[in-house]
């Protein structure tokens, strides 16, 4: 019988390191609030070096063991990892809203999304496959076997609390390696909570450590990691600038690096577009997580012979979103993670508003619900000196660009040092095939905005980072490939 616990069984305040909870080394603690209300939940442990490090010879004294499981037997124990966070799916989900602030919905689809990437890699740990090298030279055998690649050093953002952690550490874990993690400051708790629920599926202890710690303490705790030579790769999901600062300063020890940074998605209409479909698709992928996503459209381009009519369409469905705690079972929007999140939306807006755009819908912040909500905005009349069109705006904002023709668009949509995801609505096949060739990006829908899925590969290309996560790729990063030659063979 797989075990349920209640939500308040699954906050911890501790580092998780050797199999046990544990204050940080200096006892040190940060609090962690509601973004809803910043309302305090609970105080949690404040690493420091010495707690990166402790986690590390945990990783280190459990890696031989964890790597010399029989593929299948790891297998078992991310199943019962992955059956132990599908069962407690309505807990965990709370958990993600309490501490993030998305709705409910969405927090518990998050669940079954991080769920997905558990139980995909428990089945790929058993298909990592080599090769043997067709014969080159008589009395000579040559052959490429995989090996998990040795301690990994996980660093997770906000925005999807338990998909991003999950979607590191399953594939880590299936390959046969150690993991130590630190999730963001913002969202400790269903990290931990994450971790309490692999322990309790049989990871055994001092293979998946996970340390928190506060924004003030966390370079000089990750830098640990960074110098460490025994931790051999680097994986993060996080901004552009701190995943350059990682791979700079993780040189010195020549670490593997998964960078999935930022991005700066272009969705472009054409004229031949299902408005209806495109208006739909935009929705679901602009406003999920309050526009708090990587792969959330930035910048909607629209060809002018549909642009008025998409404009109309548009703002009033994004008027009829509806903005509310996460514990209101109809919100679709929910608080922003935190004030200074808020603070650059609105920067954005007066900017663009500055630079001559018109509001069709939102365009300002909800104090009477908290400090930390903005309407759902749509922005006519968008152009290339906006900061919008520069930086990811990471909040509900939608600002429509007029193209005329398709290079132009395709121009446009480029014209960014970053590439993860892109889309585009045109029922043209041909138009399709081009378009779909032309975007620099790692990930591009098709008259489509929902695109993640375990079995794809997600990743970027550009400046949005490199390694792909999820699908059969996926496990690549996690292994190194080891020749063997052996010769005096009959
Ligand atoms: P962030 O500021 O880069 O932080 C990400 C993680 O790195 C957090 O755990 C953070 O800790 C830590 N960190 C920050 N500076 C560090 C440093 N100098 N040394 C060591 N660790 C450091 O990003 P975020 O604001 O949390 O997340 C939003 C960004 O993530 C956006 O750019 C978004 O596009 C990107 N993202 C990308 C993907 C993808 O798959 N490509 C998915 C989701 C999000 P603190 O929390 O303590 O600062």
């Amino acid at each position: 019988m797989t075990r349920q616990f209640e939500l308040k069984e699954l906050i911890r305040s501790d580092n998780f390191i050797d199999g046990q909870w544990c204050a940080a080394a200096d006892g040190a603690r940060f609090a962690v609030s509601d973004p809803a209300t910043g309302t305090v939940i609970t105080q949690v442990a404040d690493s420091s070096p010495a707690d990166a490090r402790a986690a590390t010879d945990a990783a280190a004294r459990a890696a031989p063991a964890w790597r010399n499981l029989l593929p299948k037997e790891r297998a078992t124990i991310l199943h019962k990892w992955n059956a132990l966070i599908v069962a407690n799916q309505d807990a965990l989900g709370a958990l993600i809203s309490l501490e993030q602030g998305k709705p409910l919905a969405e927090g518990r689809g998050e669940v079954a999304y991080g769920a997905s990437y558990v139980a995909w890699f428990a089945d790929e740990a058993t298909r990592i496959y080599g090769d043997i090298i067709p014969q080159q030279q008589r009395g000579k055998r040559m052959t490429a076997a995989k090996e998990p690649v040795g301690i990994v050093a996980a660093i997770t953002p906000w925005n999807f609390p338990l998909a991003m952690i999950a979607r590191k550490i399953a594939p880590a874990l299936a390959a046969g390696c150690t993991v130590v993690a630190k999730p963001a400051e913002d969202t400790p708790l269903t990290a931990s909570a994450l971790v309490l629920l692999a322990h309790e599926a049989g990871v055994p202890a001092g293979v998946l450590n996970l340390i928190t710690a506060s924004r003030d303490h966390a370079v000089a705790t990750v830098a640990d990691w960074l110098e460490d030579s025994r931790v051999r790769k680097i994986t993060f999901t996080g901004s552009t600038p701190v995943g350059k600062y990682l791979a700079r300063e993780s040189a010195g020890t020549l670490k593997k690096l998964s960078l999935e940074l930022g991005g700066n998605a272009p969705f472009i209409v054409f004229d031949d577009a299902d408005l209806d479909a495109a208006v739909t698709g935009l929705l679901a992928s602009k406003f999920r997580n309050g526009g708090q996503t990587c792969v959330c459209p930035n910048r909607v381009y629209v060809q002018a012979g549909v642009y008025d009519k998409f404009a109309d369409m548009l703002s009033r469905r994004v008027a009829e979103l509806k903005v509310a705690p996460a514990t209101d079972p109809d919100a679709q929007i929910g608080p922003m993670i935190n004030i200074r999140a808020l603070d650059k939306i609105a920067r954005h807006v007066d900017d663009a508003l500055a630079h001559g755009a018109r509001v069709l819908a939102g365009g300002k912040r909800l104090p009477e619900l908290g400090p930390n909500y903005y309407a759902p905005t749509v922005l006519a009349d968008a152009n290339h000196e906006m900061l919008l069109c520069g930086e990811e705006t990471f909040g509900p904002v939608v600002p429509l660009f007029r193209f005329d023709d398709e290079p132009e668009a395709i121009e446009a949509a480029n014209n960014t040092p970053f590439g993860l995801a892109s889309y585009f609505y045109s029922q043209d096949l041909r138009r399709i095939d081009r378009v779909s060739r032309a975007l620099e990006a790692g990930i591009v829908g098709i008259n489509e905005g929902a695109l993640s899925s375990e079995a794809a590969p997600f990743g970027g290309v550009k400046e949005s980072g490199y390694g792909r996560e999820g699908s059969k790729y996926g496990l690549d990063d996690y292994l190194s490939i080891k020749y063997l030659c052996q010769g005096n063979l009959a």
